[in-house]
């Protein structure tokens, strides 16, 4: 064990965490922030961030984080590339543990900012043709499907964000959801509909994800989809399938140890 007792442990390097690490910095209580392997969190995958104030031409998403990351160190913010791997609250007011592998560092205050993760779509297919064709993110992968068709599955601002990336590289890109209505924001589905590659096919979900013989091995080539209102069926040939359902929480280290909601975030 580490024999310095910190006064702040941040768990997270999305903009939570960051911001927790400035202004705890700028406070003088010398952060310490494990800020996983991959830091910055979900907008280091992001492109155009047109929603954050104070930037008017919009910035791209590991710009953002890396002037997060340079504030919070300016003023003393200590960073460690590295994964939390367990976390044990204190109950009684007395000290907090986290531990870094086999490392284990002691905190008088430790500030949860774990973020999110990709929501998985949970069908047959998926995890088996991860990386081979399905995908979690555009702006990583989307030159792996110069001229072929793929498909983009959600109708959230996300889906729309990748559906535009996307077609700048793949021949068609299908926006597959399962409701005739978006939950997108009007400014998003606007600009998705007004690109002449991007077509809309709903409402439909997906059942299976396969190659040409209907296996979940090699390279996915197939997505099965099915109508929501009239259960027929369809076979759509595709490159890449894109899975833009939205988020879930990362509070499995406190799970247990704090209240959680029902969607499984820390309740503040
Ligand atoms: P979201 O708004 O929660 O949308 C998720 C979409 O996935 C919904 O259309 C939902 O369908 C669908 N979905 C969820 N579970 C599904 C399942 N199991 N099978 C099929 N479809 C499923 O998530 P998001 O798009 O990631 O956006 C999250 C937040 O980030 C939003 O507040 C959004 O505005 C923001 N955002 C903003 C921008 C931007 O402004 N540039 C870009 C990206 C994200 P239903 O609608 O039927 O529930």
């Amino acid at each position: 064990m580490n024999d310095r007792v910190e006064n702040v442990i941040i768990v997270g390097s999305g903009p939570a965490g960051y911001t927790a690490a400035l202004y705890t910095a700028r406070a003088n209580l010398e952060p310490f922030v494990v800020e996983g392997f991959q830091w910055g969190g979900l907008l280091q995958q992001t492109t155009d961030v047109e929603n954050y104030p104070g930037f008017p031409q919009g910035m791209m998403g590991p710009e953002l984080m890396q002037k997060f990351r340079d504030q919070a160190e300016r003023f003393g913010a200590r960073l460690e590339t590295d994964d939390v791997t367990k976390v044990e609250l204190s109950r009684d007011g007395g000290l907090h543990r986290v531990w870094v592998g086999d490392q284990e560092h002691v905190g008088r205050t430790v500030v949860l900012a774990m973020g999110a993760q990709h929501r998985k779509l949970g069908v047959p297919g998926e995890l088996e043709l991860a990386g081979r064709g399905v995908s979690y993110c555009a702006t990583c992968d989307a030159a792996f499907f110069r001229d072929r068709p793929t498909i983009i599955v959600g109708g959230g601002d996300s889906a729309m964000e990748e559906a535009m990336f996307l077609s700048k590289f793949s021949s068609t890109v299908s926006i597959v959801h399962r409701r005739d209505e978006f939950r997108a924001s009007k400014i998003m589905l606007d600009r998705a509909r007004a690109i002449p590659n991007i077509e809309w096919l709903t409402p439909y979900t997906i059942d299976k994800l396969t190659n040409l013989e209907g296996a979940h091995q090699g390279q996915l080539e197939v997505a099965h989809l099915r109508n929501t209102v009239d259960s027929s069926t369809r076979e759509l040939p595709t490159a890449g399938a894109f899975i833009a359902i939205g988020h879930v929480p990362q509070s499995e280290l406190v799970a247990g140890q704090v209240e959680l909601d029902e969607n499984g975030y820390v309740v503040t």
